[in-house]
């Protein structure tokens, strides 16, 4: 597959081929609102999504089994795997003779901030096709827990947000990852520019006894938030705001090299 050039990349073309994947399953209301703001960007849209739900599989891939991808018609399959599988066989099968321009994923069911995007599948899809050299943007809405998602947020200002996004452009080895707010979308603050917060999930096991009196333990939603605040996605859909975080794919400190390297070097 031919892996457009870096800085070839921008402005993308008039009619972009966009790529829409998620991690909430072929089937998910979310898939169908990206689609269709997939659509008011451009003609050229294809969805290549895993056939389950897929939430928290982070960046895994599957090597142990066979995949099966399935044809659903026109421009739409289903990948019997995660969300990083349906990425790799939409780019390097599906999409293998002319690979798009863009990949956008989600929306997801529920917002992805804080530590929430190292084990995002919707996160992970827009990695991989970001490490896979096509820009991407990972797009949830936040829902409070238990309650029936609204949508309209990502309907009303998803569009207008990327194509300002596609407008300005970012930087090979990076993606952007957006969260939508909980709010009417006539109350929407504005868009914000953020820095991943902290907010660890895991700390809420909730311990129980199943039906045939053997125990088990059950990962809960609660979530210790961080008291350091300022300029976080949490802040920002907090305010009302639709945050947009860019993520580097490249883990590496820069700036911790010429420190580490010096320690190293004496021993
Ligand atoms: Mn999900």
């Amino acid at each position: 597959m031919a892996t457009p050039e870096p800085e070839a990349r921008w402005p993308l073309p008039a009619h972009p081929r966009i790529l829409i994947t998620n991690d909430d399953g072929i089937r998910a209301p979310g898939l169908q609102v990206l689609e269709n703001l997939a659509r008011a960007l451009s003609d050229d849209v294809w969805v290549v999504a895993p056939e389950e739900e897929q939430s928290g599989a982070g960046h895994s891939l599957t090597l142990r089994r066979p995949l099966r991808l399935r044809a659903l018609g026109g421009q739409r399959f289903a990948v019997d795997g995660t969300p990083t599988d349906a990425v790799l066989l939409g780019l390097h099968k599906v999409l293998a003779e002319r690979p798009p321009d863009l990949v956008l994923s989600g929306v997801n069911r529920g917002a992805n901030m804080g530590e929430d995007v190292s084990y995002s599948g919707t996160v992970a899809a827009a990695m991989e096709a970001t490490l896979l050299g096509v820009p991407a943007v990972a797009l949830s809405q936040m829902v409070a827990p238990g309650a029936a998602v609204s949508w309209a947020p990502v309907e009303q200002h998803g569009v207008a947000l990327l194509r300002r996004l596609l407008a300005v452009g970012w930087p090979a080895k990076v993606m952007i990852n957006v969260n939508f707010p909980d709010t009417p979308p006539e109350q929407v603050t504005g868009l914000q520019a953020t820095r991943q917060g902290r907010r660890k999930l895991g700390g809420d096991l909730v311990e129980r006894v199943d039906p045939r009196g053997q125990p088990y333990i059950w990962i809960g939603p609660q979530r210790d938030e961080s008291a350091e605040r300022g300029g976080t996605d949490l802040d920002a859909v907090a305010a009302g705001a639709v945050s947009v975080t860019p993520l580097s794919v490249d883990f590496t400190r820069h700036d911790l090299l010429p420190t580490l390297e010096a320690a190293l070097w004496s021993i």
